[in-house]
């Protein structure tokens, strides 16, 4: 039974931690259902409105406490609470594999990279510096970064502990407390971390995690007015709804959004090389990852050559149950994405783009259980066909051919996303003017899809606005604020003249 698994990793009620217990919900019944056997896992009460208050007088409390401490000692905490993450990263990588159906493998990696950006933001914690800067009247003016106060992070289901380390990781360094409503369908392996930052240390409500919907819990914590800031990370649709919310509380926002990205190879590229990589960029957790590279644009003379190459390596994916350590493609994380990404595909079929591989469930698989569909490629997609514009989030590749540069970079910048994209070419200068003319926030050359926390991530344009990762994300996590202090003898005042004498 699996959700005997998922109670050995978690046992006890499914609700909201806030200040360090479980509270449970009392809205409408939400079930977790294992994506792989449909066994429904467990259920729980949405948190609503009335625990996402209660989230934010905790953080209110426990982010006071949290910024009482020296940034040394929040550094090392966040470095204890990296330590624990690996203690347990089996457990949460199971929990992963279970819930939101991320092949074990894959799950494992992204535990070891949530105890990397702990590692990585704890060590910042003690060196988000301010600056003095000359004003011409004489003052010594100090710049210095403030915490936002508490922020709302709003997560995703399609990597859930992965997200919830990267958005954590930077906004308690920075001093803030933080409220993290994960997705409905994957809140456990968020609440394990919660619970692993108040052991290392983290006082109770500086990290608290919401479990229920985004319109009603999520929303009620953005429009909130304790709220800092909304970061958002999920589709367009309720990025712009949360941007919107937060607006209209007078709240700035942080949006990672969806992506439709593309990988460009010329025809002087190392094509067997690309046809692999092109594999990976797209069949990796089933499609279901924003920076997915979802459309293939190669060069009009090598077009059939590295369609051959690419369906017959994607063929041997083996598509599986993802607790199975073998496996490499998993299933989609719930039944509305299953029945999503099958319509595209039909709808696909009938456009009259050419099906080159898969288009439905895995043969070996039968009919079911579980949300599996084959990695699917259709040829000679029209540019502007919906295959080819709109994100799918499935395991679902669009190719397209082109002729010569300026076709390539008209066809890659021509939707509305600008998350990521790769330029394939053993021409150095062609491959970097290439590179130069992508509209994207993560660009490779000769690769796709190599991430890490030390450099920046995010989207342009319908991609959403804000970085995540790298230095930059302090400044997402943190706020100017200048300190004058007067130096001179005889101060002068605003309205221009000196202090005289009392009376
Ligand atoms: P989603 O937008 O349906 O949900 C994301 C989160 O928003 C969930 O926690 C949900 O409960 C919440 N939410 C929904 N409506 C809300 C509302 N009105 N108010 C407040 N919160 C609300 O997205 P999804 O289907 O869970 O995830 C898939 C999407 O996430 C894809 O588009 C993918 O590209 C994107 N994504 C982007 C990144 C990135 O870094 N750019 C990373 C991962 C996923």
């Amino acid at each position: 039974m699996r959700a005997d698994i998922l109670a050995k990793h978690w046992p006890g009620p499914i609700g909201s931690l806030i200040d360090g217990e479980i509270v449970e919900g009392t809205g409408e019944a939400i079930g977790l259902v294992c994506p792989a056997t449909e066994e429904l896992l467990a259920s729980y009460a949405d948190a609503g409105a009335d625990v996402a208050a209660r989230a934010h007088t905790a953080a209110e409390r426990g982010g006071g406490a949290w910024r009482a401490l020296s940034a040394s000692r929040r550094g090392e905490i966040l470095m204890r609470a990296a330590d624990l993450v690996a203690r347990d990263a089996e457990a949460l990588a199971t929990v992963e594999a279970l819930v939101a159906g991320k092949p074990i493998r894959d799950a494992r990696a992204e535990a070891g990279r949530v105890a990397e950006m702990l590692r990585y933001y704890a060590g910042f914690a003690d060196k988000i510096e301010g600056r003095v800067v000359p004003v011409a009247s004489g003052h010594l003016t100090l710049v210095t970064p403030e915490p936002l106060g508490t922020v709302v992070q709003i997560t995703p289901w399609n990597a859930p502990l992965f997200t919830a380390g990267w958005q954590l990781a930077p906004a308690l360094a920075a001093g803030n407390a933080a409220i993290l409503k994960p997705s409905e369908w994957t809140p456990v392996t968020s609440l394990m971390l919660g619970r692993l930052l108040i052991e290392a240390g983290v006082p109770a409500g500086a990290v608290s995690v919401v479990a229920g919907f985004g319109h009603t819990a999520g929303a009620a914590l953005v429009s909130d007015g304790r709220c800092g800031k909304a970061v958002f990370v999920g589709s367009v649709p309720s990025g712009r709804k949360v941007a919107a919310l937060a607006a209209a509380a007078g709240r700035p926002s942080l949006l990672e959004l969806g992506g439709k990205s593309a990988m460009v190879v010329f025809a002087d590229a190392d094509l067997a090389a690309a046809a692999t990589c092109a594999q990976g960029a797209i069949f990796a957790a089933a499609g279901q990852s924003c920076t997915a590279g979802s459309r293939l644009l190669v060069e009009r003379p090598v077009y059939e050559r590295v369609l051959d190459w690419l369906a017959e390596g994607a063929a041997k994916l083996r598509v599986g149950d993802p607790l199975d350590p073998a496996t490499e493609v998993g299933p989609l994380q719930n039944a509305r994405q299953y029945a999503s990404v099958r319509g595209t595909i039909a709808a696909g079929r009938a456009t009259g783009a050419r099906l080159v591989l898969g288009g439905a469930r895995p043969a070996a698989l039968g009919e079911g259980p579980g949300y599996f569909v084959a990695p699917t490629i259709f040829a000679d997609v029209a540019p502007d066909a919906a295959l080819a514009r709109e994100e799918i989030f499935g395991p679902v590749l669009a190719v397209l051919p082109f002729d010569g540069e300026e076709e390539a970079l008209a066809l890659a910048n021509g939707t509305d996303f600008d998350l990521a994209g790769a330029v394939w070419s053993r021409d150095g200068a062609k491959a970097l003017r290439v590179a130069r003319g992508l509209r994207a926030g993560s660009v490779w050359v000769n690769g796709y899809r190599t991430l890490s926390v030390q450099a920046p991530f995010g989207g342009m344009r319908g991609s959403g606005f804000g970085r995540s990762s790298g230095a930059e994300v302090i400044a997402e996590y943190t706020q100017a604020k200048s300190l004058w202090i007067e130096t001179a003898a005889t101060p002068v005042f605003p309205f221009g003249y000196a202090p005289g004498a009392p009376g």
